[in-house]
C-alpha cells in the first residue's frame, strides 16, 4: 500500500488515502517519489476541463492520482527494463508518447503521431509515495541537482526551455518580451532569456510579482494593468518593438498585443491557449512585418537533459516558493487554483 491525493471525482477536492501500490509491468518502471511540483494544469485536469479537449486523448476516469512535474528515485523495474537501474535519481518526462514514429525517433517526441497524453492526466502521476511509468519517461538527474529542482526539470524549467531555446530560437542581440513573465513558467522564461544574453520586458499583472521578475533578470517590467503593452514595449525599444514575443497566456488580447509588439522581421511564439481564442490579423500586417508565428508543445526529452545540465552548472535557478507534505496536497491545490502561488510549490511525500 501506498499513501496518495487521489481526485476521486471531477471538480472534487483531492483526497489523501491509502491505496494499492502500483506493480511494474513489462517495460516499465517504479519510482519512489521525492517532490512534485503542481500547477495550473492540475486545476484544468481537476475539474475535468481535459474531456473538453477532443484532439487529445481522453483522461483517465477518477480515481486518478494527479502529478505531472515530479522526480524521485528508481525503486522497482518491468520486464525487459535496461536504460535505468534501481536508485538511479530521475525526473520524469510527462508526456505519454511512441516511442516508434518518426517525430518520436528524430527527437520531437512532443509531436508523437500517437500521443498518448501525460503522466497524472492519462495514467496515475505523482502525488503519491509511489508512481509507475514507461522506462523512457526516465530523465536521469546529476548528483549536483537536489529533489526538489528535479521536480522543476518536466514543466516550469523543461516548457520554458522548450520555448525560449528551441522555438523563440533566443540570440544576444535580442530583445525579448515574455507575456506572463510572472506566472511558473514565464520567471524561468526570463532566466533562459536573459542567459542567452537577450535584453528581456517581463510583461505581467502584479506589481509584487514583478518586482520578483526583475529580481530574476528581466531589464524591464511592465505592468500590463497600468500601462499600454504595446506603447511600453515600443518605448524600451526606440520604436522599433521586440525582437521576440513570448505570448504564456494566449487569448485574444494578448495574441493581439503581442504580434503588434513585435519587431520588423520579429517572432512571436504562442505557449499559452484559451479554447475559441483567435489572432485576428490583417494579412498585411503579417508580411510587412516579416513575422513569424510559431506554436510550442510541451518539451522533449533532449530538453529536459539539457536543462538538468544547466542545474548542474548553477546557470538556472528552480524558483521555489514553499514545500509542503504531501498530506497537504488538497489545501495547496486549492491555492493553486485562487492564484494564490508564487512559482511552484513542491510537495513531499
Ligand atoms: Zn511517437
Amino acid at each position: 500500500m501506498m499513501t496518495a491525493a487521489v481526485l476521486t471525482g471531477w471538480k472534487s477536492p483531492l483526497v489523501v488515502k491509502r491505496v494499492q501500490r502500483p506493480e511494474c509491468r513489462a517495460g516499465e518502471i517504479l519510482i519512489e517519489v521525492k517532490a512534485t511540483a503542481l500547477d495550473a494544469f492540475d486545476v484544468t485536469i481537476s475539474d475535468g476541463r481535459m474531456r473538453d479537449q477532443t484532439a487529445l486523448p481522453q483522461p483517465q476516469d477518477p480515481p486518478l492520482i494527479l502529478g505531472h512535474e515530479f522526480a524521485g528515485v528508481v525503486a522497482a523495474l518491468g520486464a525487459g527494463v535496461n536504460q535505468v537501474s534501481i536508485g538511479d535519481r530521475i525526473a520524469v518526462y510527462p508526456l505519454l508518447t511512441c516511442g516508434r514514429c518518426l517525430p518520436c525517433l528524430s527527437g520531437h517526441e512532443n509531436r508523437c503521431s500517437e500521443f498518448r497524453g501525460y503522466v497524472g492526466v492519462n495514467i496515475d502521476g505523482g502525488l503519491a509515495q509511489y508512481a509507475r511509468v514507461p522506462a523512457r519517461n526516465a530523465i536521469p538527474l546529476s548528483p549536483g541537482v537536489t529533489d526538489t529542482q528535479g521536480a522543476f526539470v518536466p514543466g516550469a524549467l523543461g516548457t520554458a526551455y522548450h520555448a525560449v531555446m528551441k522555438r523563440l530560437g533566443v540570440l544576444p542581440t535580442d530583445t525579448v518580451a515574455i507575456v506572463a513573465a510572472a506566472g511558473g513558467v514565464g520567471i524561468h522564461a526570463v532566466q533562459l532569456a536573459k542567459r542567452s544574453g537577450a535584453r528581456v520586458i517581463g510583461i505581467d499583472v502584479d506589481d509584487a510579482r514583478l518586482a520578483r521578475v526583475a529580481e530574476l533578470g528581466a531589464d524591464h517590467v511592465v505592468n500590463a494593468r497600468d500601462v499600454d503593452v504595446v506603447e511600453a514595449v515600443r518605448e524600451l525599444t526606440g520604436g522599433r518593438g521586440a525582437d521576440k514575443v513570448l505570448d504564456i497566456v494566449g487569448t485574444d488580447i494578448t495574441l493581439l498585443h503581442s504580434f503588434t509588439a513585435l519587431a520588423r522581421g520579429g517572432r512571436l511564439c504562442v505557449m499559452g491557449g484559451a479554447p475559441g481564442a483567435r489572432l485576428a490579423l490583417d494579412s498585411i500586417a503579417i508580411l510587412q512585418k516579416e513575422a513569424e508565428i510559431v506554436g510550442t508543445l510541451g518539451t522533449t526529452r533532449a530538453d529536459l537533459t539539457e536543462v538538468v545540465e544547466l542545474l548542474e552548472r548553477g546557470a538556472v535557478s528552480a524558483v521555489l516558493s514553499e514545500t509542503h507534505p504531501l498530506s497537504e496536497a488538497p489545501a495547496i491545490l486549492a491555492r493553486v487554483n485562487a492564484h494564490d502561488v508564487f512559482s511552484r510549490i513542491v510537495l513531499v511525500p
